[in-house]
């Protein structure tokens, strides 16, 4: 059961056709249960694979301002390991970034073959935030979306997988949000005057979104956009799809450490083999 909507290469994204919301079909109980069963499964399929040392995960989380990409980091790390895990965020960029390419900075915070990263926003800023305000010109933002499938494909060539998902909330939540925001001391840390001012974007935020949807959606870097009003939801959906992702490379990383161990124990008994002819 997929709660997330794959993104089909070339296919043209109309955000509103698509369901932010819960399916009725599950409780918010019954999702918590799943969650934690997914949790197990999946901290056991992260340290399998950083065993292995075949391939790694990059999960990319994208999404407008509180569409909860620190709360799914949060859940995420609640149930992997933290050895395997790490996670990357990515603010404005510093004078030294903005003097590089844009992948530069992102390229440094991919995983390795073993490892877990998790992008608190990523390189998809460059065709998002750049291009809503104009940090650059057209010329230049329209040429990165290949540039960006080139650069996850390399990544999919080496053995990393990529996952992208698009948390996907509307308005009306955005606005609740906030007001929650103002209201709940533990977290007006959070807010700022600019979150309302890019509200006022929201159709532009909206338009850069699907296209990057539409463009980078690729075979081996799919986009997925999770339904992310309801929260419990939104971790349900997530935590099942990257589960699901590593599942069928377990049986291969098994192999190779078994491969590994029975490789091991007879380096072992030829060595012990040697010493007792000294
Ligand atoms: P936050 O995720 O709330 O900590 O905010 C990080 C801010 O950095 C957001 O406003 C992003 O739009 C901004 N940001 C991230 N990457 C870029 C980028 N490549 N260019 C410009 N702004 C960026
Ligand atoms: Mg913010």
């Amino acid at each position: 059961m997929s709660y997330c909507h794959l993104v089909k290469p070339g296919e043209k994204v109309k955000l509103k056709d698509i369901h932010a919301g819960h399916a009725d079909s599950v409780t918010k109980e019954e999702a918590a249960a799943r969650v934690l069963e997914l949790g197990k499964h999946l901290d056991e399929s992260v340290e399998l694979m950083y065993a292995a040392g075949m391939n790694g995960l990059l999960v990319v989380l994208q999404g407008i301002d509180t569409s909860g990409k620190d709360g799914t980091i949060r859940c995420i790390l609640g149930h992997v390991s933290g050895q395997a895990c790490r996670v990357s965020a990515f603010k404005v960029p510093t004078t030294e970034e903005a003097a590089h390419d844009f992948l530069w900075r992102v390229h440094g915070q991919t995983p390795g073959r073993g490892g877990m990263t998790i992008f608190n926003r990523s390189h998809y800023e460059d065709v998002l935030v750049a291009r809503v305000h104009k940090l650059v010109r057209k010329e230049i933002w329209k040429d990165r979306y290949d540039h960006i499938n080139s650069f996850e494909q390399l990544l999919a060539d080496s053995g990393i997988l990529v996952m992208k998902f698009y948390l996907h909330i509307t308005k009306e939540e955005q606005e609740q949000r906030l007001l929650d925001r103002e209201k709940d001391p533990d977290k007006s840390w959070k807010l700022s005057v600019g979150d309302w001012k890019e509200r006022e974007l929201w159709p532009d935020y909206i338009n850069a979104y699907e296209d990057a949807l539409e463009k980078c959606s690729t075979k081996d870097a799919p986009w997925r956009i999770v339904p992310a009003n309801t929260k419990w939801f939104r971790d349900l959906a997530i935590m099942e799809a990257v589960t699901d992702e590593l599942k069928p490379y377990r049986k291969v990383w098994r192999e190779s450490l078994v491969e590994r161990g029975v490789r091991e124990v007879a380096e072992l008994k030829a060595y012990r083999a040697q010493m007792k002819t000294k």
